[in-house]
């Protein structure tokens, strides 16, 4: 069978979308969440910055809670960054600003043995709203 992409990146990929999908929705998840907005900046694993900030406001309705946000490292393997747990302590702890950072657990291949951490870094502000 002809698939037209393939490998550890694309197979991780698969696998979580699958889990993104099979979660409720926000709203379905977080009844009192009335608004929520996410503001994101991504830097190298120095801590310099990558490229501009990214703000948007997902639809409650139809974003899904498990809440990925993909990394911006083209080759980074099994990484990417996972907000679902930021917002749902953000919720439960009744929080209208939650600001901090995390650090991408992927990898990419610099040759076919050799790998190197990707360490990406992303700082994030959540806005929420009841
Ligand atoms: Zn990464």
């Amino acid at each position: 069978m002809y698939r037209p992409k393939e490998g550890p990146r694309f197979d991780y990929r698969a696998q979580e979308s699958q889990r993104v999908g099979s979660s409720p929705t926000l709203t379905d998840r977080f009844p009192q969440l009335k608004s929520l907005i996410v503001n994101l900046g991504y830097y190298n694993s120095k801590g310099v910055a990558k490229n501009s900030q990214i703000k948007y406001s997902p639809n409650l309705d139809r974003a899904k809670s498990v809440f990925r946000v993909d990394c911006p490292n083209a080759g980074c393997i099994r990484g990417d960054f996972d907000l679902t747990e930021p917002i749902a302590k953000a919720v439960k702890e009744h929080r209208t600003t939650v600001s901090a950072e995390m650090c991408c657990q992927g990898w990419q291949s610099k040759t076919t043995i050799d790998t190197v951490p990707c360490h990406n870094i992303l700082r994030y502000t959540l806005s929420l709203g009841y």
